[in-house]
Order: C-alpha cells, then structure tokens, then sequence
C-alpha cells in the first residue's frame, strides 16, 4: 500500500477498506490528512470558505462503573473511596461556566453506576434544563 495512492484515492471519494484506512492511520503524514480532510470538506460544502464549530462541556455524571473496560483509568467500583455522583451544584456551576465561555452544548458522560436507573436520569435531565436558560444546550448521555 502507499499513502499517496490511497489519499489520491480519498480524494476521488472512493471507499477505503479497513486495512487501507488502518495503513493511513498508521503512515498518513498528519498535514497530509488535513489537506485531504479540507479539500474533501470543499467538496461537500460546495466550496464555502465557512468553517463552523460549537464549544461544548463533557461533564461527568458519576466516575461509579460496574463495565470493567480493561483500558478505563477512569471508573471506580462501587464503595470506592474515591467514588462520586455529581451533585447539582457542580453542574450548575459548570454549566455557567460553560454558558460564560459561549458553550452551546453539554455532554453528560459517566460510568455504570448500578444504582443510578432510568427514573434518575429522566430527574437529572429535568433538574439540568432549570439551569440551562436557552434550548441550545443540549444533554445526552454516552460512556
Ligand atoms: S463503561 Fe465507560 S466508565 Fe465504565 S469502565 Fe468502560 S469506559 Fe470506563
């Protein structure tokens, strides 16, 4: 395989295998995948020089997890003394902060905590949107 045949390629909006792409991870020059990257955003936004963008906030819904990812450096089991559900306070506090900055949107992301159900989202979900004074930002949930 060789990088600038497969970029060529790329360029040519032709599908890559999988092995093609882990190749260009692995050999692509950096600079050389931004050039490709913004010649094929030209493409699809029919060469508008615009480049758009929104500042958003990951915040942490609890670092509790019982999914045991072997590459998390993040989660705690449950009891661990270094263990938290975030309070609402700190999301208010973020939130405002993110708000301050020109955020437009959160992202709620945080472990498995076993006892933290559907009921305690749907709560937390209401009790944020009292502190989010616009429809803009927007809460989901992802680990
Ligand atoms: S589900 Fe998320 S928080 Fe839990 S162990 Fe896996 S990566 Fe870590």
């Amino acid at each position: 395989m060789n990088v600038d045949e497969l970029l060529k390629r790329g360029l040519a909006q032709e599908f890559l295998s999988a092995e093609e792409g882990v190749f260009l991870f692995e050999n692509a020059p950096t600079a050389k995948l931004m050039f490709v990257a913004n010649e094929l955003r030209k493409i699809q936004k029919h060469n508008s020089k615009k480049v758009t963008w929104i500042i958003d906030r990951n915040l942490n819904t609890t670092n509790v997890c019982i999914a045991n990812c072997k590459f998390c450096n993040f989660f705690r089991i449950p009891g661990h003394p270094e263990s938290y559900i975030t309070d609402l306070a700190t999301y208010k506090k973020k939130i405002e902060e993110t708000i301050k900055y020109g955020g437009e949107q959160l992202l709620l992301q945080g472990g498995h905590h076993p006892d933290l159900g559907l009921s305690y989202y749907v709560n937390l979900f209401r009790d944020l949107k009292k502190y989010v004074p616009t429809n803009k930002i927007t809460c989901t949930w992802a680990t």
